[in-house]
């Protein structure tokens, strides 16, 4: 049974979920998963950093190994978390964050029932599609690709323990932040 709390951020690509991530990270003690990624690195990505960056034969390698807590074929890329650093981490009593799509979200509840799951919405489709284009990361066919699977999954929202819609980015991160709070203070599970 780990002893740490896992807290899994998930939600559509573009709605806010790094900068919320970047925030709670500032204030809240928690071992942060950097994910494992085919995508190629973006300007001022770094490498381990912001992900690990690999070829799609070592993260193809990766999965027939079972190193992944979780993965899924995000766009057209594969994305998804190692398991053996969080395990760890959980094993030594930290709180651990993940911040990943739906599909791989799902994934960790199957696996894992006792983490925590919050998902976080746009206030409405045409803001998250707006927000999008403002980043500037993605050419318009991507854009189009993620604001489909973010209307697929908007549907998935009964799935997660918890929703929290970012339509002010403080009031998002202070409700992430009572969130975890929340299930700091939970008596152990017996
Ligand atoms: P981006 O290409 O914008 O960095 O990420 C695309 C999507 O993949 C985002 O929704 C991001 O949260 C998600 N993502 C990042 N890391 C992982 C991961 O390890 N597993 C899964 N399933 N999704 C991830």
């Amino acid at each position: 049974m780990p002893l740490g709390n896992l807290f899994v951020m998930t939600g559509a690509s573009g709605v806010g979920k790094g900068t919320i991530r970047g925030r709670l990270l500032e204030y809240h003690r928690m071992y942060y998963s950097v994910s494992m990624t085919t995508r190629p690195p973006r300007p001022g990505e770094r490498q381990g950093a912001d992900y690990y960056f690999v070829s799609r034969e070592e993260f193809e390698q990766k999965i027939a190994q079972n190193g992944f807590l979780e993965y899924a074929r995000y766009v057209d890329d594969y994305y998804g978390t190692p398991r053996e650093p969080v395990e760890e981490a959980l094993r030594s009593g930290q709180d651990v964050l993940l911040e990943i799509e739906v599909q791989g979200a799902l994934q960790v509840k199957r696996a894992m029932p006792e983490a925590i799951l919050v998902f976080i919405v746009p206030p409405s489709l045409s803001e998250l599609r707006r927000r999008l284009l403002v980043r500037g990361t993605d050419s318009l066919e991507k854009i189009r690709k993620r604001l489909l699977r973010a209307e697929e999954e908007l549907r998935l929202a009964p799935e997660f323990k918890y929703v929290v819609v970012n339509d002010q980015l403080d009031k998002a991160v202070s409700d992430f932040a009572a969130i975890i709070q929340a299930e700091r203070l939970r008596q152990p599970r017996m």
